[in-house]
């Protein structure tokens, strides 16, 4: 896969890191990348990763935008409100960048569903905000042998990793008192722009360097509280009697 002179130019600043180049960019290039959500983290994921020119990006999203969205979600516009944000999300990331191929799917995804929606990608971003997107995606990871980047939004306060379930700590690892309220969570405890702007870059960070094959967080968990400008990472284990990776689940 070789670059045009327009890619060498759009992506010249990219091009200079020492450990991407143009054989990495190359890759990114090559790249499909499943973004589910396109609120708060995913409008801005998918934007970072269309931008830094990632070949194929799936968007995964339902329903339209709202005039609350507008403070975070800096993809709309308030003219878009009422429009589906799939559409939207295709818009822009095509105006921001040509070269990319972009697919959206409108609705939830699901147990039942998401293996299928996501099996033709490398790497998935989980920028979901509800409890049975984030566990059918980390089911569905867990079944396709996939590496996904979790990240979450509450606040001030965001959390990050990436999960290999098939190979390491997934989701259902993790204890429940470390998972975020469910639900709508921004609907119901709020979320201030910035905070959701930090952990979506450092989410679109991580998949880029899962595409280039670079040391992410995979078996560390990033927590970052922005109101004490902390940031901590701990180590992640696999449970042995995990529901999803482990002897917990389902006919083991
Ligand atoms: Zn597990």
């Amino acid at each position: 896969m070789t670059l045009s002179k327009e890619e060498l130019e759009r992506y010249s600043r990219q091009l200079l890191i020492p450990g991407l180049g143009q054989e990495g960019q190359e890759k990114i290039k090559a790249a499909k990348v499943a973004v589910v959500g396109a609120g708060g983290l995913g409008s801005l994921v998918s934007a970072y990763l269309a931008g830094a020119g990632v070949g194929e990006l799936g968007i995964f999203d339902f329903g339209p935008v709202e005039l609350s969205n507008l403070h975070r979600q800096l993809i709309y516009r308030t003219g878009d409100i009422g429009t589906a944000k799939t559409e939207l999300a295709r818009k822009f990331l095509l105006e921001l960048n040509p070269g990319v191929k972009i697919n959206i799917r409108e609705g939830l995804l699901t147990a039942a569903n998401a293996a299928e929606a996501l099996a033709g990608y490398d790497f998935i971003a989980d920028c979901t905000d509800n409890f049975t997107a984030r566990a059918a995606v980390n089911q569905a990871c867990f079944d396709l042998k996939k590496t996904y980047a979790h990240g979450a939004v509450y606040q001030l306060e965001g959390q990050l990793t990436v999960f290999s379930p098939h190979d390491g700590p997934c989701l259902g690892c993790l204890s429940p008192a470390a998972l975020r309220p469910q639900g709508d969570s921004c609907v119901k405890h709020g979320v201030l722009g910035p905070a959701a702007g930090a952990v979506a870059s450092m989410q679109a960070l991580e998949v880029l360097k899962l595409i280039l094959g670079m040391e992410t967080l995979k078996g560390r968990f990033a927590m970052l509280d922005f109101r004490l400008s902390s940031f901590v990472v701990a180590e992640l284990k696999k449970r042995a009697d995990c529901p999803v990776c482990g002897s917990g689940r389902a006919g083991n």
